[in-house]
């Protein structure tokens, strides 16, 4: 288990040149996500988005997300995703994942506490679409301690209100679940988060340039926050305890990437 204690004990103080690691790296190793055995490969996409398993592409994000749940909920007895997914300690959990699309929603398809959301702009909160049950991550209709496990994968940079977010995360998870997340961190961590934009009045105001990501829909998706150390304290005010989760000792020492796990005590 992690040492809840010790968040990024190991944080580099100097940059590394991702760039020129990712051009001449790879390694040997075991999916987390799929447990396929193989060449994870550098490519010019960035350490997060890169590395994508031979077999499933997952992608080391998503695969440091996947170690990250193994390592809370599977207790270090299982060594990739698909497997743990068969057995009780994850048939048993009942899960919230806020996407449409990638690699956890398509493990979990068919399991039975598996609950996918995303927040249509045409759907009523709690009404569902395709399966996909509509909810606004800052106000959310489940009932308090519902999930073990919650899931978001590059979703917390773009919410606009991300104390309300972290706020009804901590409601919605039982005691000892757990929100495992990525988000984009830039090494070596900045102490204190910043805000690139904000809502005033309904409108978006830009405090910096704005950047974009594309949304599970395809559509650009605004960067509300570039998240920094005091993520840890931002949880704490919400009793959750976050830490940073980094599975790979081969990559590591190479690049710098990391999925949060913040745990309901
Ligand atoms: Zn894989």
């Amino acid at each position: 288990m992690n040492d809840l204690t010790a968040p990024v004990a190991d944080d580099p103080a100097e940059p590394v040149d991702e760039a020129a690691a990712l051009r001449l790296r790879a390694y040997a190793g075991q999916c987390e996500m799929c447990g396929a055995k193989g060449e994870f490969v550098g490519t010019s996409l960035g350490a997060r988005e890169s590395f994508p398993c031979p077999t499933c592409r997952a992608t080391l994000r998503y695969r440091e997300q996947a170690g990250a749940i193994l390592t809370w909920f599977g207790r270090g007895r299982f060594s990739f995703f698909t497997r743990f997914v068969r057995f009780p300690e994850c048939q048993n959990l009942t899960i919230l994942e806020a996407a449409i699309r990638g690699p956890f929603t398509r493990y979990l398809k068919g399991h039975p506490g598996y609950v996918q959301s995303y927040l249509f702009d045409d759907v009523a909160a709690g009404d569902s679409r395709d399966g996909v049950v509509c909810q606004n991550l800052e106000a959310m209709t489940f009932a308090d301690a519902s999930f073990d496990l919650v899931i978001t994968s590059d979703v917390m940079e773009h919410v606009a209100d991300v104390e309300a977010v972290v706020a009804e995360v901590a409601r919605v998870l039982k005691p000892g679940g757990a929100h495992v997340f990525s988000i984009p961190l830039t090494f070596p961590l900045r102490e204190h988060s910043q805000a690139r934009a904000r809502l005033v009045a309904g409108e978006i105001e830009h405090l910096m340039e704005p950047r974009y990501h594309r949304s599970g829909t395809d559509t650009p998706s605004l960067v509300f926050t570039d998240f920094g150390r005091d993520l840890v304290d931002l949880h704490a005010r919400h009793g959750l305890r976050a830490t940073f989760h980094r599975s790979h000792p081969f990559v590591k020492r190479l690049v710098h990437s990391a999925a949060v796990i913040a745990v309901r005590p």
